[in-house]
């Protein structure tokens, strides 16, 4: 194993990065690029022994971090941030070969949102503030502690992204972290790693541990030192993330799946609502907040979808390095074998496939939208995580209220309506973390984010964040002269 390789000309280190030096693991395992299954590089694949030491390392290091002033934190936060920056365009491509998701996105959107990310709860630390109340004489001290070790575990569709939404308010609020990242997109929270260290975030804050998460997950999770685990990820490894806690009653924060829907009412603006169902073929449907399941009230459905497939039969599907390129590939043949199976069984019970329904080779499958779906069908109520989009069509706003909320989903829905008074009737009903009413995707570090039913625990952003990350504690001290009696 090379302690080093090279992707798309920027150098990234294999091995895991624990207490402020690079380790290594005597196993690997094989990093792929989505994009045409080439075999990227071998990285370090932590055990149970590599977990302990990182949350040593963290443990070591926290008590330094917590006493950190604020400023201090909040200044190398922006270095961060400014290494983000200098770094984006490295970040963007080893990004993109390593996940599959669009360059131009990465340059665009998502590595400027990493930046933010750092600078936001920078910001937002040195606004958070001491509460002080009275109770008969007596002070109430409302102080935000840091509350230790945490370990945050994170998926491969927006790798870095994800990543840190959770290392930025965890640091910021004086907490040390080992970050794992998912096996499949490995490489930039390697960089991340380089960055802080680069911008003079002390050894031990942040470590990085590589490797399966069914071989080094429950170290890290049942670790009797980690005072948080906050995880992004699938329902089923939220299940066992949420028994492995348990033995030390760890508070958890999980960001889950979804299958949420997109409500479309006759007097919707059409063209908007088209535009907005285009969208949810972004990063190949490989989205959790995906509008995946479209309700389309009858009298609009045929000329919504008359609109939708002449659009999207124009998106080109390729290379995602292609500027040019609106879908890329899926992030694994495993995954593609998943979609397909369940657009396979879908067509088997009666579904029609308006378009897409197949592979495109090796690595992409094509975009997809079904029909004569039935609303207890697997294909309605199961998470995809691919290009696929259901259909079905409602006759009265009550049934499509009733729809949107009959799976055991809630993270997202839209609305797309010409009606604000259906739009807040419509809303106040629907069960989902965000709701957005023509618009989507519109995110503010600002606002909770997160998930109702099995779509997740908790909220991240602003004050959500440091709720989470922070023992919140209320000291009260006895009026002056106590001692005089
Ligand atoms: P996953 O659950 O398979 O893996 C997520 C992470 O958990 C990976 O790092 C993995 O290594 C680790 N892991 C696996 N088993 C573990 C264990 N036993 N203990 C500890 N860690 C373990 O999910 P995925 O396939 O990487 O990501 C896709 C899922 O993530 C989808 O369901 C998607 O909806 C969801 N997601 C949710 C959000 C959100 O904010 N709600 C955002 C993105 C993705």
């Amino acid at each position: 194993m090379t302690d080093k390789i090279t992707v798309g000309g920027v150098s990234v280190d294999t091995r895991h990065w624990i207490g402020g030096e690079r380790v290594a693991s005597t196993d690997t395992f094989t990093d792929v690029s989505p994009i045409d299954g080439s075999t990227i590089g071998e990285i370090s694949r932590g055990t149970a022994t590599e977990a302990a030491a990182a949350v040593t390392a963290a443990k070591a290091a926290f008590p330094a971090w917590a006493a950190t002033s604020r400023t201090e934190r909040a200044r190398i936060l922006h270095a961060i941030a400014d290494g983000v920056e200098k770094r984006l365009e490295e970040l963007a491509i080893v990004e993109t070969t390593d996940n599959g998701a669009l360059l131009r996105s990465h340059r665009r959107g998502v590595m400027p949102r990493v930046a933010h990310n750092f600078r936001f709860f920078a910001d937002w630390l040195l606004k958070l503030d001491h509460e002080d109340f009275e109770t008969r004489g007596h002070t109430n001290h409302v102080s935000w502690d840091p509350a230790g070790p945490c370990v945050l575990i994170t998926p491969w569709n927006a790798p870095l992204m994800l990543a840190t939404w959770k290392v930025a308010p965890a640091l910021a609020a004086g907490n040390t972290v080992v970050l794992k990242p998912a096996e499949w997109s490995p490489l930039t929270a390697s960089l991340l790693a380089d960055i802080a260290a680069e911008a003079g975030l002390p050894a031990g804050v942040l470590n990085v541990v590589q490797g399966y998460g069914s071989e080094i997950g429950d170290a890290l999770t049942s670790h009797p030192d980690v005072r948080r685990i906050s995880f992004t990820g699938s329902v089923p490894t939220a299940r066992r993330i949420t028994e492995s806690a348990a033995a030390n009653l760890t508070p958890l924060s999980l960001e889950l799946g979804g299958k949420s829907p997109l409500l479309v009412f006759a007097d919707a603006d059409l063209d908007l609502a088209v535009d907005l169902a285009v969208e949810q073929y972004d990063n190949a449907g490989q989205v959790c907040l995906a509008a995946t399941r479209f309700l389309v009230e009858e009298s609009v459905a045929e000329e919504f979808t008359r609109r939708f497939v002449e659009r999207a039969s124009g998106l080109k599907q390729g290379d995602p390095r292609d500027e040019a390129t609106d879908i890329g590939p899926t992030i694994h043949p495993r995954q593609l074998e998943k979609i397909d199976g369940f657009v396979q069984r879908a067509v088997a019970a009666g579904a029609r496939a308006v378009i897409g329904g197949h592979r495109e080779g090796s690595q992409y499958y094509a975009p997809t939208l079904l029909t004569g779906v039935a609303q207890d069908s697997e294909i309605v109520q199961e998470e995809v995580f691919g290009p696929v989009l259901t259909l079905q069509t409602f006759p009265t706003e009550e049934e499509a209220v009733r729809l949107a909320n009959d799976t055991r989903f809630g993270l997202a829905a839209t609305v797309a309506t010409g009606d604000p008074e259906r739009a807040e009737r419509v809303t106040a009903q629907l069960v989902a973390g965000t709701v957005w009413v023509n618009c989507f995707f519109i995110r503010d570090l600002r606002a909770p984010f997160g998930g109702a039913r099995q779509s997740g625990v908790g909220r991240e952003g602003g004050n959500w964040s440091f709720d989470f990350y922070c023992d919140v504690k209320n000291t009260v001290t006895a009026p002056k002269g106590w001692q005089d009696h």
